[in-house]
């Protein structure tokens, strides 16, 4: 049985990225695609609770069919794992992501929280997302970057690379040929928050998030994700979900003597 791969993505079931991956994967075995029907960019680990899940088939561009679904990208993961895939996934990879998920920023990310549904599940996943301009005329090479999560993809199932149980990878590469890849650990923020404040041909106020991206290397922080990208290498840092603010622990400790 050769080893079946779930791929998801939180862009949607019609992103370039999916498609890219999902043909390159398909050299190391059975590529199961389940992605939203729509984009979820930003979703971070939302679930569908509140209406009934759907999932149909769809046929991409390039005449691969495709499960699709109205969940989430977290959802996505589960409908596959608790049994809508044809078997237990050995790998799950999200992605490529269309822009990178870096920093204090991955806890919004939906590509990232599909692969830590898939690390919860106890399956070895990858999110993987790629440094895009955003500007019109950039055509990203989704196909580069897919062949970078092919050879990590390799060593996890080869078992020459093991990733504990609870734990995935977020992998972010660089736009062009990549120096080489860095084990990080994740950087602070790499977008600055701006608001913008306008009014609608209605009359009436809106508001819209905006910000820039950081273009240089943190001095001082060679050992983060954001440095490694801004470098030009490809990044990769494990991340679990155990959000458990370890060394305040003790200093709350006082706070059990409290008369309730
Ligand atoms: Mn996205």
């Amino acid at each position: 049985m050769p080893p079946l791969i779930l791929l998801t993505n939180d862009d949607g079931y019609l992103s370039p990225g999916l498609h890219a991956l999902r043909r390159v994967l398909a050299e190391l075995g059975e590529v199961w695609v389940l992605a939203p029907e729509k984009n979820w960019s930003a979703a971070s680990r939302t679930r569908v609770f509140h209406k009934p899940l759907r999932v149909y088939s769809a046929q991409l561009p390039d005449g691969a069919v495709v499960h699709v679904t109205n969940g989430s990208p977290s959802d996505c993961v589960l409908l596959a794992v608790l049994g809508l895939a044809p078997r237990r996934p050995d790998l799950v990879v999200a992605g490529i992501n269309a822009g990178a998920n870096l920093g204090r920023d991955v806890t919004y990310s939906g590509t990232v929280s599909a692969a830590m549904e898939g690390a919860q599940a106890g399956i070895p996943s990858l999110a993987v997302s790629l440094d895009v301009s955003g500007e019109p005329e950039e055509t990203p090479d989704y196909e580069r970057a897919a062949r970078v999560a092919l050879k990590l993809a390799e060593k996890i199932l080869s078992r020459d690379l093991l990733v504990p149980h609870g734990v995935c990878l977020n992998v972010n590469i660089p736009r062009g040929v990549p120096k080489g890849l860095r084990i990080t650990r994740l950087g602070g923020k790499i977008w600055s928050e701006e608001l913008v404040r306008g009014k609608d041909p209605r009359g009436r106020d809106f508001f819209w998030f905006s910000g820039e991206m950081l273009s240089t290397p943190p001095e001082g922080e060679e050992d983060t994700d954001i440095w490694a990208l801004l470098s030009g290498y490809v990044s990769v840092t494990p991340l679990h979900l155990d959000l458990t603010a370890y060394e305040t622990l003790e200093a709350l400790r006082p706070l059990e003597e409290l008369h309730l």
